[in-house]
């Protein structure tokens, strides 16, 4: 059987299981088919997030590849590579090593591909056979068939394409916490994001395969799911699926939120399960920012008072949530972010986190570059650039919204000095690729510990 061999370049989260759940939905569509065989060689990013030189990674990353794949390349009929942002430069550097020796075909998949144009494309990510748009199992199967000669090829899936990583036993079920989707895309397009320019439409996994999941799920005593639907509560389907997740004994869900679908009958109905099982359930919603500008900005519209009123029941309601801004927003000053966290304050949230801005390669942001004076900043290790820059606000003032994240992020007398002295330069796509800068309002958090046991504090010790 011909074979393919996918490389990705991940972070894996430490309790999770360590192949991302992206590249198991392909493991798994194709394990039990007789098309292609497939290998993943995945390289953990992990190790370089503290600074390490992108050269220097790509040396140890191209020094593996040499040593365990080179020799054998012609085995393979396929390489295919997942490009997201943080891998531009080392998805090149495989090429590259690749491609003089390489009979086969190089396929890119991944959401820098289905942001990318036809022209961009190619410049950016030249030598290339097939760029996939979109969800990859369909349209790996046509090319491993050799039912297209598309160079880019963007197909949108059908629910029977999506394969269960675990109930294909691609993903076993040995860690407590686990990733886990109940549909696919999201209904909105937000400008700062690759996920709402990658997609169209949304696709709702089948019942019946959520339940035979959730039934392993309780079979394996899986203890906390990370729901990676971009938006989970869309309609009534929605609350029966939350419903089929609390049967699994004592299991954490954690879910992302959109404050419009909360309201009418399902709002009050998904806030009684969430009142009710409050210390199961964990909600982040996507806020942004408060102001106008912004929002059209980011093309990210938000009612204010429709989000107040869900704010004032979730607080009346006791239900803990955490809220998602955005800093380095064009429009944005140093004053206009102070009010988007005094209003989560004021409405009663008691945790936010905030997230630097990087810009799609398609979005509307990067077409207008030039009209808003956005500058980047690039990152040293991975081939990331955020915004610090643009015609309303300049970079001290972009560090002084990071300050005031962190310093909301800090817990007193804790926490790593020599860390709390680097250029935010050096610290920014750490926050990013970890999920944001964790703040909580003084009131609420514990003075007295440390929010990472992990991290001992040198105060602390003294
Ligand atoms: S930020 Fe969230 S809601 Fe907006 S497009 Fe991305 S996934 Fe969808």
């Amino acid at each position: 059987m011909q074979k393919c061999l996918i490389i990705s370049f991940d972070f894996p989260k430490s309790e999770y299981p360590k192949t991302s759940y992206a590249i198991a939905c392909i493991l798994a569509k194709f394990s039990k088919k007789n098309i292609a065989d497939i290998e993943h060689c995945q390289y953990n990013l992990k190790p370089y997030v503290f600074g390490t030189p992108k050269n220097e990674i790509e040396k140890k990353i191209g020094d593996n590849f040499k040593e365990n794949y080179v020799p054998k390349l012609n085995d393979y009929s396929f390489i295919a590579l997942s490009a997201y942002a943080w891998s531009e430069n080392l998805v090149n550097f495989i090429i590259e090593m690749i491609r003089p020796n390489f009979r086969g075909k190089i396929i890119l998949g991944g959401y820098e591909i289905t942001a990318l144009s036809k022209e961009k494309l190619e410049i950016i990510y030249p030598n290339v056979d097939f760029y996939v748009k979109d969800y990859v199992e369909k349209s790996l199967e046509l090319i491993f068939k050799n039912e297209t000669t598309d160079k880019i090829i963007d197909i949108k899936p059908d629910v029977k394409d999506f394969v269960s990583p675990y109930l294909s036993g691609i993903l076993p079920l040995n860690t407590k916490k686990i990733h886990w989707e109940s549909k696919r895309g999201c209904i909105f397009h937000c400008d700062f994001c690759e996920w709402g320019k990658a997609t169209n439409n949304m696709i709702r996994i089948s019942d019946r395969r959520i339940d035979q999941e959730i039934e392993l799920f309780k079979q394996n005593n899986i203890q906390e799911i990370n729901v990676l639907d971009a938006t989970f509560l869309i309609c009534k389907d929605d609350i029966t699926t939350l419903k089929k997740l609390l049967s699994i004994p004592s299991c954490k869900i954690n879910l992302q939120m959109h404050f419009s679908p909360i309201k009418n009958e399902i709002g009050s109905e998904f806030l009684d399960i969430c009142q009710k099982h409050k210390d199961r359930i964990s909600l982040e919603f996507g806020l942004q920012t408060i102001h106008e500008t912004e929002m059209k900005i980011l093309n990210r519209k938000n009612n204010l008072e429709q989000v107040k009123s869900v704010m004032k029941e979730l607080k009346e309601r006791d239900i803990i949530y955490e809220i998602s801004i955005i800093f380095g927003i064009p429009s944005q000053t140093v004053e206009t972010f102070k009010k988007t966290i005094e209003f989560i304050e004021e409405n009663g949230c008691k945790k936010f986190c905030a997230f630097p801005l990087r810009l799609p390669q398609n979005s509307k942001m990067a077409e207008q570059r030039k009209e808003l004076k956005i500058k980047e900043i690039q990152d040293k290790s991975f081939s990331l650039n955020f915004v610090n820059e643009s015609y309303s606000f300049s970079n001290s003032d972009w560090e002084t919204m990071y300050q005031i994240a962190d310093d909301y992020a800090k817990v007193p007398l804790c926490g790593d000095p020599i860390e709390a002295m680097k250029p935010v330069i050096d610290k920014i796509a750490r926050i990013y690729i970890y999920g944001g800068l964790h703040s909580r309002f003084r009131e609420y958090r514990n003075e007295n510990t440390c929010r990472n046991n992990n991290n001992v504090s040198i105060f602390w010790r003294l």
